[in-house]
C-alpha cells in the first residue's frame, strides 16, 4: 500500500462543533435521570409497610452523591418485624459500606452490604423476643443503576415501556421453589402441608416447626433458623431510555402477572399508575390480602415523563455483562434482560450461604488493631492468636460436623458466627 493510499484512508478531520456534540451525547448516561414515584395501598390486615426515601446521600452534605430507596415490607403474625425493618434496615446497610470510596466502588460494595444489613436487622429483631416476621423488597436507585435485595414473596419488576418486562426478585415461597425446599430440609426443617382433622392435607407447603410458607424472611423468631434473612440481590444498569419499577406485595402478584401489572399502567404518570395497578388487582381478585404498590419511574434528563421504547428483537444487540455470577446460585436468571440490549446485568446472586455472599476481601481490621465484624460492624479483639486465619481454626473445631468446610470469609464476631452456623443447620436452633 502506497503512502498516498494510506493518507486517503485517514478519516477526514471532524469539525470541533461535531466533536463537542458527540461528547454531550455520550455524557447523557453520566447525567443522572430524574425519579418520579407513586404509591397506593389497600389494607385487609394492616401488615404491609413501605419506605420511600428519594433523597438519600451517600456522602452526607454532598448532593452529587444522592440516591433513592424504595421498599416494601409485608408483615405476618404481627407488625413489629415490618416496622423494625422499615426503621433500621437502611442504616444497617449503610453502616456496612466502607468509608471514603468512589461511586463505582459503592455500587460494587452494595450487594454484600445489603446481605450484611439484612442479617444484622434480623439478629437485632430476634433479640427483642417478638414473634412476627416480614418480607422485604428493598430497592436502591443510583443514577441508571438499580439494585434490588429481597426476601419473601414481595416482588419488583422492571418495565422498559414496551421493551421487555422482567422480574428483578425471586419468590422465596416453599411451594414454588424446589431449591429452597431442599435447603430447608438439609438444614433441619421439615416441609409439608397443614394436616387438618382426618389427616387431610391443606394449603400451601410450609416449613415446620413454625408453619411458615416462606423460606426466607426477617424476624420469625419462633420459626427455625433455616428461614434465613439472606436476600437475593440483583443489580442492573438501565439504558438511557430509563424504565419503570413496580414494587408490590403479594396482594398484587397473586392477582396479576408481571406483564399484566406493567401493561395496566403503561404510559401513565407514576402517581396514577400505582393506583391503577391496585385497582386492577382488586378487580380481578377482590381484596383478599394487604395490597401495596409503589411505582418508580427513572426518567432520562431531557424528558418530563418516561419515553416509550420500541420492542426490540432478541439477539439484535447484546450488551455487556459485568461481574461474576455464582454457578450454584439458587436463582438462575429468570429473564435474559441482556439478550435484548435494554439493560446491562451487573450482578445477581441468590445463595443462602453467607460464606458465598460476603466475599473474602471485606475490610476487617480497624486502626486500633481490632477486627470489625462484616455483618454487625462490632469491633472485637482477636479471640485466639492475632490473625483472621485464627478464626478459621477456631471455626473448624468441635461444633462442626466433619464434612463442613472451615469458614474462609471475613471476620465475624462470636454472635454473628453463631447465627451463621444456626442458619446452615450446624447448630441446633429450633425454634430461633
Ligand atoms: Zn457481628
Amino acid at each position: 500500500m502506497s503512502r498516498t493510499e494510506i493518507s486517503r484512508m485517514r478519516p477526514p478531520l471532524v469539525p470541533l462543533a461535531t466533536l463537542i456534540g458527540r461528547e454531550l451525547r455520550n455524557s447523557d448516561k453520566t447525567e443522572k435521570p430524574s425519579i418520579r414515584y407513586g404509591q397506593a395501598a389497600l389494607a385487609k390486615k394492616g401488615e404491609d409497610y413501605f419506605l420511600i426515601k428519594p433523597d438519600c446521600q451517600r456522602i452526607p452534605g454532598n448532593p452529587a452523591s444522592s440516591f433513592s430507596v424504595f421498599a416494601i415490607f409485608d408483615g405476618h403474625n404481627g407488625i413489629s418485624a415490618a416496622i423494625f425493618a422499615k426503621e433500621n434496615l437502611l442504616n444497617h446497610v449503610m453502616s456496612a459500606i466502607p468509608q471514603g470510596i468512589s461511586r463505582e466502588e459503592w455500587l460494587q460494595a452494595l450487594p454484600r452490604a445489603l446481605v450484611a444489613g439484612f442479617v444484622k436487622t434480623d439478629i437485632e429483631f430476634q433479640r427483642k423476643g417478638e414473634t412476627s416476621g416480614t418480607t422485604v423488597t428493598f430497592v436502591v436507585i443510583d443514577g441508571w443503576t438499580v439494585t434490588v435485595a429481597s426476601v419473601g414473596d414481595s416482588r419488583c419488576i422492571l418495565d422498559t415501556q414496551g421493551g421487555v418486562v422482567s422480574l428483578l426478585t425471586v419468590d422465596h415461597r416453599l411451594e414454588e421453589n424446589a431449591e429452597e425446599r431442599e435447603r430447608v430440609t438439609k438444614s433441619g426443617g421439615e416441609v409439608g402441608r397443614l394436616n387438618v382433622y382426618g389427616g387431610t392435607e391443606v394449603g400451601p407447603l410450609r416449613c415446620w416447626p413454625g408453619g411458615l410458607c416462606l423460606s426466607r424472611s426477617i424476624g420469625d423468631t419462633d420459626v427455625g433458623e433455616f428461614i434465613v434473612p439472606i436476600p437475593h440481590v440483583k443489580q442492573v444498569k438501565l439504558s438511557n431510555a430509563g424504565g419503570r419499577l413496580i414494587i408490590a406485595s403479594d396482594g398484587i402478584w397473586d392477582a396479576l402477572s408481571s406483564e399484566m401489572a406493567a401493561k395496566s399502567c403503561r404510559g401513565l404518570p407514576a402517581e396514577l399508575a400505582a393506583k391503577l395497578v391496585v385497582k386492577e388487582a382488586l378487580r380481578s381478585r377482590g381484596l383478599k390480602d394487604d395490597t401495596t404498590c409503589l411505582v418508580v419511574d427513572i426518567i432520562p434528563p431531557e424528558h418530563s415523563v418516561l419515553p416509550s421504547t420500541p420492542r426490540k428483537k432478541q439477539n439484535v444487540i447484546s450488551s455487556f455483562i459485568f461481574g461474576k455470577r455464582s454457578q450454584n446460585s439458587i436463582n438462575k436468571l429468570t429473564n435474559k434482560l441482556s439478550s435484548v440490549g435494554v439493560v446491562e446485568e451487573l450482578f445477581e446472586e441468590g445463595s443462602a450461604m453467607l460464606s458465598e455472599r460476603l466475599g473474602k476481601d471485606f475490610p476487617q481490621k480497624t486502626n486500633s488493631g481490632q477486627f470489625r465484624c462484616a455483618i454487625c460492624q462490632v469491633d472485637e479483639p482477636p479471640t485466639d492468636g492475632s490473625e483472621v486465619q485464627s478464626a478459621k481454626c477456631a471455626n473448624s473445631g468441635s461444633f462442626y460436623s466433619p464434612t463442613s468446610k472451615p469458614w474462609e470469609g471475613p471476620f465475624l464476631c462470636t454472635s454473628c458466627r453463631t447465627k451463621m452456623d444456626a442458619m446452615e443447620g450446624k447448630r441446633p436452633s429450633q425454634p430461633k
